[in-house]
């Protein structure tokens, strides 16, 4: 298994806290609310702006960034061992400006074909309409040399994927990338960067969704772009500026709280969803596979095991002998998960994979249907009794 860096934890719990001011300060950032800065005096007000131009983090206009948001790109920069981070509106969000940023028309890029959903429903259509052309390769296949083009661009890998948890050798396709001259970006709402760290795996970009396991309490809705090299923190920074992408100081409040604990809930939800697999493999007149990096026989397991410090809360398994009817039955009838897409909360939840994405999934060729759960910070005994009859009642 991959080791945490000792000191990660700690700097990441003490990223963005508070100077002294006048021999004393309070432990976490205040939640500064503004639109308008006021200046001391027209000088002050153009040194700050030079200060903010040549990249130091300081509150010039609200749209920018205020001390609550660059205490949590602090955070965040640890986390993903990044010197830029740029806030989005959303996850979704994040990931587009990646694409608009760094594509042109004429570009094409490479995109896992597992990837989060509406990558391929919303930024592919309008990316289409920018003029740059999209193809998706599968990360079982290796690195993806069939499919680059001469104008391939960028490469973007979500790993572990979405729904099957299909792991990319991330290493490898960044010394593929590097040798061509193409960017690679990662999608890390999975890994949350204390599991996975991909721009020191060799990824040029990483991304978050940080309403997922950065919020952790599902109260927020919010996105994170990362980035070590300065040439492509400069485009994104542009692109992100021209977008007027900003983040409300409550919401930056809230992920920065999150934060605080990621540590200590993904190790809770990493241990209960292990038991949860494991459980769900002993299930076997009702469930025909398991999807959890952390098991043995998972395809990924290897490569997990290499690159990752742990596992989170999501488990998938495929229905035997059910139908859509059956698997909408076997949902209905849990009494402790709650019916709902996203994930990353304290709460368990448990959702039948849309078919329709399943099927983009060269990973999972087969039409039983597909639950995802997101196990919780419940009790795992608890969580296992409502599984238990839920099969009890449905699908025996
Ligand atoms: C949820 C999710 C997103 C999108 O995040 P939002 O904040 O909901 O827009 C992106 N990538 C992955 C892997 C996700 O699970």
């Amino acid at each position: 298994m991959a080791a945490t860096d000792d000191h990660l934890l700690t700097r990441v719990l003490r990223a963005g806290a508070p100077p002294f001011e006048d021999g004393a300060a309070p432990v976490n950032v205040p939640v500064v609310r503004t639109s308008t800065v006021r200046f001391e005096s027209d000088a002050a007000r153009v040194e700050l702006h030079h200060r903010r131009e040549a990249g130091e983090s300081v509150g010039t206009y609200g749209r920018h960034g205020m001390a609550t948001h660059h205490a949590l790109e602090a955070a965040i920069g640890e986390l993903e061992d990044a010197s830029e981070v740029l806030l989005a509106p959303s996850g979704l969000s994040a990931i587009t400006l990646v694409f608009i940023a760094l594509l042109s028309p004429g570009d094409h890029v490479l995109v896992q074909d597992s990837v989060y959903g509406p990558v391929r429903e919303r930024a592919e259509p309008l990316l289409t309409r920018l003029g740059v052309s999209f193809s998706y390769f599968s990360a079982s296949e290796g690195v993806p040399a069939a499919h680059v083009r001469p104008n391939t661009r960028l490469i973007y890998a979500e790993s572990p994927s979405s729904f099957f948890y299909e792991v990319v050798d991330l290493p490898a396709l960044a010394a593929f990338a590097r040798e061509r001259g193409i960017l690679l970006a990662a999608d890390n709402t999975w890994g949350a960067g204390l599991l996975y760290r991909p721009l020191a795996l060799g990824a040029d970009i990483s991304v978050q969704a940080t309403t997922k396991y950065l919020g952790g309490h599902s109260d927020l809705m919010q996105g994170a772009v990362s980035t070590a090299n300065a040439a492509l923190a400069q485009k994104l920074r542009d692109t992100h500026d021209a977008l007027g992408l900003s983040v409300g100081a409550d919401d930056a409040y809230l992920a920065l709280r999150g934060i605080r604990t990621l540590a200590v809930r993904l190790a809770q939800h990493g241990r209960n969803a292990f038991e949860v697999a494991q459980y769900l493999q002993t299930e076997r007149h009702a469930v025909t596979r398991v999807f959890h990096p952390a098991l043995p026989d998972d395809p990924g397991h290897a490569l997990w095991r290499r690159d990752f410090a742990g596992a989170n809360g999501l488990v998938s398994f495929a229905l035997r002998h059910a139908d859509h009817d059956k698997a909408r039955a076997f949902i209905d009838a849990l009494r402790l998960f709650g019916i709902g897409a996203s994930w990353g909360g304290y709460e368990s939840l448990a959702l039948i994979a849309p078919p329709s994405r399943v099927r983009e999934h060269s990973y999972w060729q087969d039409s039983a249907p597909v639950v995802r759960l997101h196990v919780g910070l419940e009790d795992p005994a608890d969580l296992i009794d409502d599984l238990k009859q839920a099969f009890r009642r449905v699908v025996q």
